[in-house]
């Protein structure tokens, strides 16, 4: 309970921010490209922190400064997405490797591991295995 009302006050105060310094003209501020690059981590170093003082006291730009950044959260979202995607296939790669290939063959290769040069042949496979991850 107390939590909600925190986040409650938070979100006033969030509000109270963003219209407590109008700044119609843009007095000052960075192009929307500048926001956009701090906001994607494009932009660091002294300059970046030279915005973000800019932005504490700057309405308008924390505005925007917020919709790149959840802009961002989107992207970094699909991304992960994309990685766990990506992650089921190999994953299903290798099982399909495992049985097709290690199921049957896993074997001989135990069975010849040290000596043959087949083995390295067939070891080539493991090394595909190993390197996906
Ligand atoms: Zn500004």
């Amino acid at each position: 309970m107390a939590d909600k009302q925190e986040e409650k006050l938070r979100q006033l105060a969030k509000e109270l921010f963003l219209n407590e310094y109008p700044n119609p003209e843009r007095k000052g501020c960075p192009d929307s490209q500048t926001i956009r690059a701090i906001a994607f981590g494009k932009l660091r170093g002294e300059q970046a922190s030279e915005w973000r003082t800019h932005f504490a006291t700057c309405s308008p730009c924390t505005r925007e400064y917020a919709g790149f950044r959840q802009e961002f959260q989107r992207v970094k979202r699909l991304q992960a997405l994309g990685a766990i995607a990506a992650a089921v296939v190999l994953a299903v790669m290798a099982g399909w490797l495992a049985l097709g290939k290690f199921g049957f063959a896993g074997r001989i290769i135990a069975a010849s591991q040290s000596r043959s040069e087949r083995a390295r042949g067939l070891s080539r496979g493991w090394g595909t295995k190993g390197g996906a991850a």
